[in-house]
């Protein structure tokens, strides 16, 4: 019998058309095929620190599907989740980064395999036999999806010892309304004991705002510790009732693709490392700033490279920046101010 995974990923994967030079997508040269899809670079990243980890979710039974499920098993992530389905295609996004580093995107994201996904044709009850399940909000617009997303969520929840973790990933071009998206995300945090959110995406769900008073408002919708990555400067936490900033650490970063990804599993591979029950965690564990101190290595490091996937670090390359480089210093939460559009 296969060993307990540590981390179960659920959601998409697709192929990212990164265009070769800086700019605007209509001045985009040319593209360059990678691996794609939050879930499965969380699920890639925390394989590459020593994770036993594995990835659920629906791509084409093509060219492109075949290149993601064995991009993924290279990395070593378990992909008996991962359905190759006769129904509809592989996802795909083209991307450039503009000059003023802000990403263009175009998704062809239609009639997919992960939109016409049977939830049959899917092994739910890994999420109930993982130590871990992780998940997004892209899984929660379409119905297929969304059912695929709440049977593992119920599984998990009823196993009673499957720590639940949630990067809602906001990316509002792919829902009908803005306003079903912020309600959809604000019900799907309700069940995690982790919420990884960004501080743009913590402004679109509740207003403008300091990010102390947006984390303590985030908490009216769920029990969970919340973790506010704020890019190089690091990461802001609020976890029962104790909160505090832990500052990022300075590299010479190229590509923030991946980052958020990278610190997610950063932190479930520290946290998984270090405690023995990590459905005993909920209150304040003692060694939490120490983990965000990892996710925020993870998250710098994958900077520095292009792309998402290359650039996730091994566990030998984040214990080395942990001993050699120092974090950035006197981060005031205070100053901080939540955007919303
Ligand atoms: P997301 O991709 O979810 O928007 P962020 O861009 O906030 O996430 O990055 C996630 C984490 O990665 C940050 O909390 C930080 O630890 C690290 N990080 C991101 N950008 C940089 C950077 N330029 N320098 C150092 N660390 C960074």
């Amino acid at each position: 019998m296969k060993k307990r995974l540590d981390l179960l990923c659920l959601g998409e994967a697709l192929i990212d058309f990164v265009a070769t030079d800086v700019g605007p997508l209509r001045r985009a040269p040319g593209f360059v095929k990678a691996a794609g899809g939050a879930p499965a670079n969380v699920a890639v990243a925390a394989a590459k620190l020593g994770l036993r980890s594995g990835f659920m979710g629906a791509v084409g039974r093509d060219e492109f599907g075949y290149f993601l499920r064995d991009t993924l098993a290279a990395a070593g992530v378990d992909v008996r989740g991962l359905c190759l389905s006769e129904e509809g295609g592989t996802p795909l996004a083209f991307v450039s980064l503009r000059k003023d580093a802000q990403r263009d995107f175009l998704f062809y994201w239609t009639d997919t395999a992960d939109q016409r996904i049977d939830v049959r044709d899917l092994p739910v009850s890994l999420a109930r036999s993982s130590r871990a399940f992780h998940y997004g909000s892209i899984s929660l617009i379409h119905p297929a999806m969304r059912k695929a997303t709440q049977e593992c969520l119920r599984a998990a929840k009823r196993a009673r010892d499957v720590f639940i973790s949630c990067d809602p990933n906001v990316r509002l071009g792919l829902w009908p309304a803005a306003k079903q998206a912020r309600k959809t995300i604000l019900d799907a945090i309700a069940p995690a004991h982790l919420v990884k959110i960004n501080d743009d995406e913590l402004g679109f769900l509740v207003g403008r705002r300091s990010l102390s008073a947006g984390m303590r408002a985030l908490t009216e919708y769920t029990d969970a510790g919340i973790l506010v990555t704020l890019g190089g400067r690091g990461a802001a936490y609020r976890w029962k009732g104790s909160e505090g900033v832990v500052p990022g650490f300075r590299v010479a970063s190229i590509d923030s693709t991946g980052a958020g990804d990278g610190f997610v599993a950063g932190f479930l591979a520290r946290m998984l490392a270090s405690a023995g029950d990590p459905m005993k965690l909920r209150e304040a564990p003692p060694d939490l700033e120490e983990w965000i101190r990892y996710a925020n290595a993870v998250g710098a490091l994958a900077t520095t490279k292009r792309g998402a996937i290359p650039s996730f670090p091994s566990g030998k390359a984040v214990a080395k920046t942990l001993r050699t480089l120092r974090s950035r210093g006197g981060l005031k939460k205070a100053g901080i101010l939540l955007s919303s559009p």
